[in-house]
């Protein structure tokens, strides 16, 4: 990190009015064309050619002054997203809340964005095309501007830097390049309307301070504690995306510890934020560990899955339930299901979970029931079961946190690596110790609806 600020380096210039940029020669940033992706820096060339103004922009710049590998690569524009779609073939305009082009190059997608404009809300009488709701949020926001109005509406200083591949130098329009220098972030313009406009530059904050290790300039930190209940107006579809980002890339685990200092945590996953209240060291280890794992996974290129983190970051409110249900008379394999149940169908109103992810959580969570109960065939049913691993992976988390499972997790550890006759043994050892399979019981006959019919409805 910060390779490109190791040499010594000095930072001379003032800030200067607004509508006219810093501009940094190559010999002040140290950025070249071949910092940025090819398909990139061809896009904004192909642009310019064209007659139009276009930047590399936003996290690609700044990522490259601090000698960080990009994640992805911003180009902006003042042609409009027809004009782009209209300059490349293999273009596509999307866009919800923002309209956006995205130029493919096999599985590079360039995001292309036409400058936009920071509007006030006295701009909103009878405008389609941008709209503010009652407390400043901005609902649409397809306003076209220029560079340096483009600039303002970003939002941190770090993320308005311009970098032009043509003749390789940055614009900057507040003080994005000294603050990056200084590793602050800092909201451009007022912390608390900016926040209000838009609370997910909270969460914002928040990542890039955890990815970044940057400090949250004092100003810009101020607000959050106050306004972090504005986030309860997020759509939960959009907050599902920011979760993604903020435990999925890496730094989760510090990510985690600055949402809890900003009270956003509480904001985003309500049940949990709870059970940590209750069981403070137990829930902290647990999550610290699935964060940890996770940051490892990924920092060794290894596959991470939603499913995994969505699972441990409810088990404690999972289990808080499932004994509240049993101590209302329960019998504990409902109460597990009919937990699981409620507590997904609480946490999609905060942060919308897709099925496909939901469905895995549970099955993680069903098996934990289940890999106790080994007798017979069960364990190598159990073995083949396509979630098996995340369910082991999940047990060993849970053991890390304090769980005592009376050595499960030893047990099938050993269980994957011993051969037939040795699983044979182990299995024989299991039922002279008392751990028989169940014989068949009669079941009691069902009053109320089977708890698998509804679980569709999550
Ligand atoms: P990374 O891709 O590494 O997460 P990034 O800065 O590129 O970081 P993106 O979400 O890709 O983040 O956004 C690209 C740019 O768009 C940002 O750098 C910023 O300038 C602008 N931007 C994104 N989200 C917002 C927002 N909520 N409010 C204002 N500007 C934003
Ligand atoms: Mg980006």
């Amino acid at each position: 990190m910060l390779k490109k600020f190791f040499k010594p380096f000095r930072f001379t210039r003032k800030r200067k009015d607004s509508d006219n940029p810093t501009v940094l020669d190559a010999h002040e940033h140290r950025l070249s064309s071949a910092d940025f992706s090819r398909n990139s820096a061809n896009v904004a060339v192909r642009l310019q050619h064209a007659g139009f103004q276009a930047y590399l922009v936003g996290g690609c710049v700044r990522d490259s002054l601090l000698g960080v590998t990009p994640k992805d690569f911003d180009v902006a524009t003042n042609a409009t997203p027809e004009q782009v779609r209209h300059e490349f073939r293999n273009s596509r305009i999307i866009g919800r809340r923002f309209k956006l082009a995205h130029v493919h190059f096999g599985r590079e997608i360039i995001e292309v964005a036409t400058f936009r404009s920071d509007h006030s809300q006295s701009d909103d009488d009878n405008n389609d095309h941008s709209a503010h709701d009652a407390s400043g949020r901005i609902l649409r926001d397809n306003v076209y501007g220029n560079m340096e109005e483009d600039a303002q509406r970003r939002d941190f200083t770090m993320n308005a830097l311009y970098y032009d591949v043509s003749n390789e130098k940055v614009y900057d329009y507040s003080t994005g390049f000294a603050d990056i220098k200084r590793r602050l972030i800092r909201l451009i313009g007022d912390p608390e309307q900016r926040y209000l406009e838009d609370p997910v530059r909270m969460l914002r904050a928040v990542r890039f301070a955890a990815k970044l290790d940057f400090t949250i300039e004092p100003s810009t930190a101020e607000p959050i504690r106050r306004l972090a209940h504005l986030l309860r107006d997020i759509p939960a579809a959009r907050l599902y995306e920011e979760v993604l980002k903020l435990f999925l890339s890496g730094y989760a685990e510090r990510t985690y510890e600055l949402l809890c200092e900003y009270d956003l945590f509480a904001q985003l996953f309500p049940g949990t934020a709870k059970a940590l209240l209750k069981q403070p060291a137990y829930v902290d280890r647990l999550l610290r560990n699935a964060f940890k794992n996770t940051d490892k996974r990924i920092a060794n290129d290894r596959p991470v899955t939603p499913a995994f983190l969505f699972a441990a970051l409810l088990w404690p409110v999972l289990t808080q339930r499932s004994q509240s249900l049993q101590h209302d008379g329960m019998h504990p394999i409902p109460a597990a299901q009919e937990a699981a149940h409620q507590v997904l169908l609480e946490q999609v109103l905060r942060v919308a979970v897709p099925k496909r992810f939901s469905i895995p959580t549970r099955e993680i969570w069903d098996l934990q029931e289940r890999l106790p109960r080994r007798a017979g065939k069960r364990a190598d049913t159990l073995l083949a079961h396509p979630r098996f691993r995340a369910a082991y992976d999940f047990l060993l988390l849970r053991e890390s946190a304090g769980e005592d499972t009376e050595g499960l997790g030893q047990w099938w550890t050993e269980y994957q690596d011993a051969s037939d006759s040795q699983r044979r043994a182990m299995i024989g050892a299991l039922s002279s110790s008392g751990a028989k399979p169940r014989s068949k019981r009669r079941r009691k006959p069902r009053t109320s609806k089977p708890l698998h019919a509804q679980q569709d409805q999550l």
